[in-house]
């Protein structure tokens, strides 16, 4: 009873092929700025909600599910049909599934709250808020932020 009941969420690519949905608790909810992710979305940075792998489940589609091993040994799988980049499985965090928050359809238990790899970031972009910042080498180390 104690418990906050578990919440499910939709999610899917742009085109529909690939359906998802998530279950609470995440693990986290916060923005990568790595060259990696940079690239792999085209975007200045990727938002991402953390998940044990069991509570991320491919509803429809997963023929049109197209897994890319990168050279950090880490999987991407996107739509094969529209190209949505949808989730990352990193060696370091065995047993998550990053989903990209822009996928997923409504709210979920909670608002990105830092930066990773912000040593790493676009020079075109500022970071201008207030959230938590992480970089160094390893990406996540805490940083304070330069005012
Ligand atoms: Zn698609
Ligand atoms: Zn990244």
């Amino acid at each position: 009873m104690s418990e906050s009941a578990t919440v499910t969420v939709a999610g899917s690519c742009s085109c529909g092929a690939v359906r998802f949905d998530v279950r609470s608790p995440s693990k986290f909810c916060a923005h990568c700025h790595c060259d990696n992710c940079r690239r792999a979305h085209g975007a200045a940075f990727v938002t991402y909600a953390g998940y044990p792998a069991d509570q991320v489940r491919v509803t429809a589609g997963r023929d049109s599910l197209v897994r890319y091993r990168t050279d950090t040994d880490a999987t991407r799988s996107f739509c094969g049909t529209c190209g949505s980049t949808l989730f990352y499985e990193g060696p370091r965090w065995p047993d998550e599934i990053h989903v990209a928050r822009a996928n997923i359809d409504g709210e979920i238990d909670r608002l990105p709250d830092a930066h990773a790899y912000v040593d790493h970031a676009a020079d075109w972009w500022t970071i201008a808020d207030e959230l938590s910042q992480f970089g160094g080498d390893s990406g996540v180390e805490p940083k304070v932020p330069e005012r």
